[in-house]
């Protein structure tokens, strides 16, 4: 298992704002090298049982995969769980509970854009969004560059979606302490997502470092398509100093999108960390070829 290195443990499907099925996702992994594989669709774990069964017929080492959006400090932070039971019970009542509030939000927001000449995009989005408990911003943002509105998903979000925007709407999602409880009592790890993308100060970042591992954290993410080289090096000395394992994951959501296609990214895990894998290991679902 040290030998591995190129694990992909973040991606998106059709299951929440990826624009591939799992049956997809899991193709392109294995042609591009993946040596273990976790989807980790927003706040679902409805494509799990796909996942592990194209993963299978791929001949891909998988561990399950969510990402669960949570509320700290006034900001969204990120957990990514890896490895748990996608059955438990608490953490699929816990997700559908988190899942609730997106449809009125999404209609909040549509209103938003519609006091600055943007009209139907309520229903627009809806059109992309694969799961209808799942429309997020992502797919608010595909419907804008279709209709021709903007020129591409980040230029919407930085002119209708991020705070202040016409199109913002605040949200209360799960609590990091619910969050955390809710992997960890389904037999899994919870993992910071792409640290370097909150925008946090030092002492946010280490409130919200410490408060994780307090109720149970485990895992950073080191290596994401959402980190600069100097992210990299800044959140290697952090999973060091906090000892905390560490993560890699492309958090690929689409061919069209994402910088950082699934299995391609450019940089490893350092040698000096320790990968969430060698402590997940009985967790790893093995496909038939692998024994
Ligand atoms: P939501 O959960 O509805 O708030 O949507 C959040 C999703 O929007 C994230 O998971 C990303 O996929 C996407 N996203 C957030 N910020 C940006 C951005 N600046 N540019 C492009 N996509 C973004
Ligand atoms: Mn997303
Ligand atoms: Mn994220
Ligand atoms: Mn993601």
């Amino acid at each position: 298992m040290h030998a591995l290195s190129n694990a992909d443990l973040h991606c998106h499907s059709v299951v929440s704002d990826g624009t591939l099925t799992p049956e997809l996702l899991a193709a392109r992994a294995k042609a591009h090298g993946v040596e273990l594989w976790a989807l980790t669709d927003h706040d679902e774990v409805g494509g799990q049982e796909r996942a592990l069964a194209a993963a299978r017929a791929q001949g891909l080492p998988y561990l399950t995969g969510v990402e669960i959006s949570v509320t700290f400090a006034t900001k969204v932070v990120h957990i990514v769980g890896l490895g748990f039971d996608h059955h438990n019970e608490q953490l699929v009542n816990g997700l559908r509970a988190t899942r609730g509030g997106r449809g009125a939000r999404a209609r909040e927001m549509s209103e938003g854009l519609a006091q600055v000449g943007i009209l139907g995009a309520y229903e627009g989005a809806l059109r992309y969004a694969g799961n209808p408990e799942l429309i997020s911003r992502t797919h608010f943002a595909r419907f804008l560059v279709e209709t021709g509105q903007c020129y591409d998903v980040p230029e919407v979000f930085r002119r209708y979606l991020t705070e202040g925007k016409p199109g913002y709407v605040p949200h209360r999602w799960a609590s990091l302490g619910d969050t955390v409880r809710w992997i960890r009592e389904a037999g899994g790890m919870a993992v910071i997502a792409h640290p370097g993308r909150y925008g946090f100060t030092p002492t946010e970042e280490y409130a919200l470092i410490t408060e994780f591992i307090g109720h149970g954290g485990r895992g950073i993410e080191v290596v994401t398509g959402s980190h600069s080289a100097a992210d990299i090096l800044q959140y290697t000395d952090t999973a060091l100093e906090f000892n905390l394992l560490a993560s890699r994951g492309s958090d690929f959501h689409s061919p069209e999108e994402s910088r950082v296609d699934v299995g391609k990214l450019g940089e490893h895990l350092s040698g000096k960390l320790q990968p969430v894998w060698t402590a997940l290991s009985d967790r790893i679902h093995w496909p038939p070829s692998a024994h």
